[in-house]
């Protein structure tokens, strides 16, 4: 086993953010520990790759939901431990904890351990996941059972759905 830098433990709160304008948007998930607050920087699509990849392991979670798009996190007061950009990242899930485990390896580093790793409710990394969606989509229509986006230029096959379901 390897040892991460930062091991936050059971975390209060997964806010997935964009910043910035439209087409120039900016995107984060801050990680909020007990008493380490993290910020780890992606790129759109590897936000939305991480997010599938939850979704994937823990279900597609409830097709409509309270909206919770608009929660905004306090950079400007905030006090930021750890700031890092997002690589290769490692999902695991326990089911009889209910609980949610997540390793993230910072881009570009040649250490092999983890900068960060936390674990939280899968309720919680469930809802972070259907929130970074909707984030991503910025109110484009969104398939109705992975929550990607819909292009009307390109056809969707849906990855949820074993990759048949075109919408
Ligand atoms: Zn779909």
């Amino acid at each position: 086993m390897t040892t991460p830098e930062n091991d936050l433990g059971e975390v209060k709160n997964l806010i997935p953010q964009a910043i910035g304008r439209p087409g120039q948007r900016r995107f984060c998930l801050v990680i909020e520990g007990s008493d380490h607050l993290a910020v780890g920087w992606m790129e759109k699509e590897q936000l939305q790759e991480l997010s599938l990849s939850i979704l994937r392991k823990l279900g597609p979670g409830p097709m409509s939901r309270s909206n919770t798009y608009a929660q905004q996190f306090g950079f400007d007061s905030a006090i930021i431990d750890t700031e890092f950009r997002v690589g290769v990242t490692t999902l695991r899930v326990d089911e009889e904890a209910g609980l949610f485990f997540v390793e993230i390896h910072e881009r570009g580093a040649s250490s092999t351990h983890p900068i960060i790793r936390f674990s939280g409710l899968s309720s919680m990394v469930q809802e972070m996941a259907l929130t970074a969606l909707e984030i991503c989509a910025a109110g484009r229509p969104l398939c109705p059972v992975c929550h990607i986006p819909l292009d009307s230029e390109v056809r969707h096959v849906c990855p949820l759905s074993n990759g048949h379901h075109v919408v």
